[in-house]
């Protein structure tokens, strides 16, 4: 049962929604649905909302990131018109700037990881991107997918590495967009916010966000899967960075304190970490129970919200994040269809 609170946010018009014509893809950027777990809401005694940036133009939640970089290179006239942008990605930040590449007239080049799903890049090349998929190996190696990017774009003329993990235009496209919209969105009234990190962007510029609003009154919590060494990090107080296992989930996990989540270190509460076979069974429950057909991190994010849902007691507002749909995972993540 939706808690009076909020009945009246909930709408099933998408004319209420998003009532205006666009400017271009670039204005169809953000302002996504926070949708209402129905089912783990009742189970949880709380309400659980998801942002469904998956329904980004582009399809995710770094189409923000995307758009701030960019925005950030031209502000600073690293970039001129017909200029070559480049970037080191896991794929969806990629994606994102595929897009606005092709929607602002520059060359977009992009390094990723060869660890990542076959149809983001296949994606990626039908936007015109030029890919080079990489050995995955870790970031002090040379080889490593953002230093061959930084070296690709210093070989041009007239092209910026957007460097997404250390840039922090990242975070504030969400200090500045995502953040405001869930606090409009749950009008003021979130108790919780989750989710995982890949550069931290998300996850610091909401916090931030929030945590000004609210302060203590509001519990931000990073969700970690296996092989990360943030949640390590932070259960230790910054002493450990201890990595353990390996996960199926794309695009999250970190190595390293980013340039986008060191300023925000400190007002983070605590951490989860997710096993994989929890993530992957509320990636079969969000579809077959909720109809939302999303990948595993976002999965993963739902899976905390619930550990966060837990953790503070029920009759409490906990939000997360849906990072981006499943069809960029199909062939891997999906047996169903074999
Ligand atoms: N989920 C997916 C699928 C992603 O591609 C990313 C970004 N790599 C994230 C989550 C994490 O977002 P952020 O970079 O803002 O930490």
């Amino acid at each position: 049962m939706a808690s009076k609170i909020f009945s009246r946010l909930y709408t099933s018009s998408s004319l209420a929604r998003n009532a205006q014509i666009t400017n271009g893809f670039i204005g169809a950027i953000g302002n996504t649905p926070l949708i209402r777990l129905n089912r783990l809401s009742e189970e949880t005694g709380s309400e659980i909302l998801a942002k469904a940036e998956f329904m980004n133009p582009g399809g995710s939640v770094k189409d923000r990131a995307a758009l701030f970089v960019v925005k950030d290179a031209e502000e600073k006239g690293l970039i001129k018109p017909g200029g070559t942008v480049v970037e080191g990605t896991a794929g969806n930040t990629g994606i994102g700037l595929a897009h606005v590449c092709r929607a602002k007239g520059y060359k977009c080049v992009i390094y990723m990881p060869n660890t990542q799903s076959q149809e983001k890049i296949d994606l990626l090349r039908m936007l015109g991107a030029e890919v080079y998929p990489v050995p995955a190996v870790a970031f002090d190696n040379p080889q490593n997918y953002n230093h061959q990017a930084a070296r690709h774009a210093e070989s041009l003329d007239n092209a910026v590495w957007t460097n997404q993990f250390d840039n922090t235009a990242n975070r504030r496209a969400h200090i500045e967009t995502t953040g405001p919209e869930i606090w409009a969105q749950t009008e003021g009234k979130v108790d919780g916010f989750t989710c995982a990190t890949g550069t931290g962007g998300t996850l610091a510029g909401i916090a931030r966000y929030l945590k000004e609003k609210k302060g203590d009154d509001v519990k931000v919590y990073l969700a970690d899967p296996p092989g990360s060494v943030l949640h390590s990090y932070f259960q230790t107080g910054g002493k450990l960075f201890e990595r353990s296992g390996s996960s199926i989930t794309e695009g999250i996990g970190q190595g390293r304190v980013t340039d986008n989540l060191k300023p925000d270190v400190g007002i983070i509460d605590g951490s989860f970490t997710i096993p994989d076979e929890d993530s992957i069974k509320m990636l079969y429950r969000l579809l077959d129970e909720e109809g939302i057909y999303v990948g595993a991190s976002s999965a993963l994010n739902v899976v905390a919200a619930v550990e966060l849902a837990k953790k503070l007691g029920k009759g409490k507002t906990i939000t997360t994040i849906l990072c981006d749909g499943a069809y960029r995972y199909q062939s891997r993540l999906f047996s169903k269809l074999k």
